[in-house]
């Protein structure tokens, strides 16, 4: 069955997993059978803060498995001043891929307070990302016209992937002309996302990552206690039906964005012999 189907099932990648999280321990290694099984063929998996950064290098071993390292505004209260340091350091291991995830999200932040200090990390970290010359994985909600006008102030030109995309068709063109492509994933299946999809259909295919932000974020068709990165291929079928091209298209089209935003995973990724 499988080597019928190799030659000619496209090849998915999962551009948003949490798949170290602790929720899917008991699970981890038959969701990755299933999502192999499925045509996903690896996995980027971002920090959120240093205790499970510093875990990332030995997690991914062996693995096509790819990583970045940062510090998340969900995560606030664990982060401390040396933190910084520590990511400055790691930064600069050859197989860090970008530098996320990071970000602002005002549905976080209640009071002005929270606000500032969520600023204060992001700006921390885009210096950061600019100086070690990496894309940056960003977490934003109710917040892309302060993020994108920022990072354009700062002339970041080191690009990277604004994840869960929720904003406007206009937000996304902005991002996309920062350099940033989109992450979408199980959002755009809930019966009640209209709006979103015609996001996702308005703009072109060059602008989006597939993602699961597994073990969260679960599409309206998936049923069990996490999301998992084997529903990258039903992701799939939606976004090509939205976009009107063939899976084929479309693995070739999401390939070539994945490259482009994260150039240190075409770098490590094997040849595809399946094709
Ligand atoms: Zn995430």
């Amino acid at each position: 069955m499988t080597e019928i189907m190799s030659p000619l099932a496209p090849r998915w990648f999962d551009s948003h997993c949490h798949f170290d999280f602790a929720a899917l321990d008991h699970e981890r290694e038959q969701q990755w059978a299933l999502a192999q099984r499925s045509g996903v063929s690896g996995l980027l998996i971002p920090g959120v803060h240093r205790q499970q950064g510093e875990q990332l290098a030995a997690f991914c071993q062996n693995q096509p498995f790819y990583y970045a390292l940062g510090l998340h505004p969900y995560f606030l209260s664990e982060h401390n001043g040396d933190d910084l340091c520590w990511l400055a350091q790691a930064l600069q291991q050859p197989d860090v891929i970008a530098l996320g995830e990071a970000g602002l999200d005002w549905v976080l932040a209640a009071t002005s307070e929270q606000r500032q200090q969520q600023w204060f990390w992001f700006r921390a970290q885009v210096a950061l990302a600019t100086t070690y010359q990496l894309p940056m994985i960003l977490h934003i909600r109710g917040a892309h016209d302060e993020a994108a006008s920022f990072l354009r102030q700062q002339q970041f030109r080191y690009g990277g992937m604004v994840h869960a995309f929720s904003g406007s068709e206009q937000q996304g063109k902005v991002w996309r002309k920062l350099g940033f492509r989109l992450g979408i994933g199980g959002a755009m299946s809930h019966p009640r996302a209209q709006k979103l999809r015609r996001t996702v259909a308005a703009l072109p295919l060059d602008c989006w990552l597939l993602e699961t932000d597994s073990p969260d974020m679960q599409p309206a068709f998936w049923r069990g206690a996490n999301n998992s990165p084997a529903s990258i291929p039903l992701l799939a079928a939606m976004l090509a039906s939205l976009h009107n091209v063939s899976l084929a298209e479309l693995a070739a089209c999401l390939e070539h964005n994945l490259q482009q935003t994260f150039p240190r995973i075409s770098a490590r990724s094997e040849p595809d012999t399946a094709e």
